[in-house]
């Protein structure tokens, strides 16, 4: 039975790879999270009675733990899914990107490289990482064009430039120590179990309640969007066939400006919720001020994982969108409690300085 050693596996995306792959596969995961406000063991419910899923609460900065667990479970594999991931979080607070992402990851990397080093044979050749990152780490382009694995780096947030420190630093580990590493860039993902400071989430759970539906700038930001079970068979992919010290390029061909989400969005639910009190939802779109810095356009150039390794997604925008929206209609309660905390809607990521300015 293969064992999986998962960071981040109580937030969104290493969730549902936690979820499908415990209800897929018979492995065994040893599933890491520091448990911030963006990780949720609710979200794990289904798999609490699951003594092949274990679940510790730590931090990727504390090696020696990891170190030790990686000793007693001896996984195949680590798949790093642990960051800080919130843009406008990372504008109002960077401290905590640069911790988690870039210490973090390197943390990550000692405790993996002693650990590799001590595997014999068959373990030692087959042992995988893989670091999951961000297509933001490329910058932003025009109205044309698509990132490749080779466009140069150019992070415009201090998000974007943590996951672009720690890209670098898992591509150092394997050219100067060979450890075997993978790297994945991924577009936008949307899906269940994604915390409600999101575009999507946070437009679902506006609208149901009446509220406005926030759209920074103009609302012409074009992002490309995957649906999250797909980025899940995606990793797994690049875990099983990707080249080790290769990068992969992960995107749905999906892509949006965020008006023409937040409006597809609106419809939907005027259509999935024909009793809601706040029919149409699209007339309680409001234009806030832009996010500080805010990247034109993304859009992924997929083209290397679908003719090397044979991945493409399932889903289309609009069939994800429905999968989703009819997640959240049906969870409410998931939604009710991971809110419960400190977070509840407010906007985020204009900056400390300019807010303190204008209270
Ligand atoms: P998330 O914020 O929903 O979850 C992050 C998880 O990491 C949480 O469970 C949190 O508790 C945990 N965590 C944070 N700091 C930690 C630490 N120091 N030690 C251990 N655990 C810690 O994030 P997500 O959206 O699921 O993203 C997962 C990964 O995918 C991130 O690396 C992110 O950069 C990347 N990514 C996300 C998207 C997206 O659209 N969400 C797109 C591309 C890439």
């Amino acid at each position: 039975m293969k064992t999986y050693f998962v960071t981040g596996g109580a937030g969104f995306i290493g969730s549902n790879f936690v979820l499908n792959l415990l209800n897929a596969e018979k492995v065994k995961i040893i599933n890491y999270d520091k448990l911030t406000y963006a990780g949720n063991l609710e979200t794990l419910a289904p798999v609490s009675d699951n003594p092949n899923h274990i679940f510790v609460q730590g931090d990727i900065c504390d090696r020696e733990s990891i170190r030790a667990l990686l000793d007693e479970h001896q996984p195949d594999c680590i798949v790093n899914f642990a960051a800080e991931s919130h843009v406008d979080r990372s504008i109002d607070d960077p401290g905590e990107f640069i911790q988690t992402n870039i210490v973090g990851t390197y943390e990550l990397l000692q405790a993996a490289r002693a650990y590799w080093k001590e595997l014999q044979g068959a373990a030692h050749e087959a042992f995988r990482f893989l670091h999951v990152s961000t297509d933001e780490v490329y910058g932003s382009l025009g109205d044309t064009g698509f990132f490749t694995e080779s466009t140069a780096y150019a992070p415009n947030s201090p998000y974007a430039a943590s996951k672009a420190a720690s890209d670098h630093l898992v591509r150092a580990f394997h050219k100067t120590y060979g450890l075997p590493l993978l790297t994945t860039n991924c577009s936008n993902n949307y899906g269940p179990y994604q915390f409600p400071e999101k575009l999507l989430p946070l437009m679902i759970a506006n609208a149901l309640s009446g509220k406005p539906l926030p759209i920074y700038g103009d609302g012409q930001q074009v992002r490309d969007w995957l649906y999250v079970q797909d980025h899940c068979e995606a990793i797994l992919t690049v875990l099983q066939k990707g080249r080790t010290g290769e990068i992969y390029n992960i995107g749905g061909n999906n892509e949006k400006a965020n008006l023409d989400v937040v409006h597809s969005l609106c419809s939907l639910l005027d259509e999935m919720v024909p009793n809601s009190p706040h029919l149409p939802h699209k007339s309680l779109i409001t234009f806030v001020e832009d996010r500080p810095g805010h990247d034109r356009r993304y859009a992924i150039d997929a083209s290397k994982i679908r003719d090397e390794l044979g991945w493409t997604p399932n889903e289309t925008f609009s069939t994800g969108l429905r999968k989703t929206v009819a997640w959240y209609l049906e969870n409410s309660e998931w939604v009710e409690q991971v809110i419960s905390g400190a977070y509840r809607g407010q906007r985020l990521g204009l900056s400390t300085e300019k807010r303190k300015l204008s209270a």
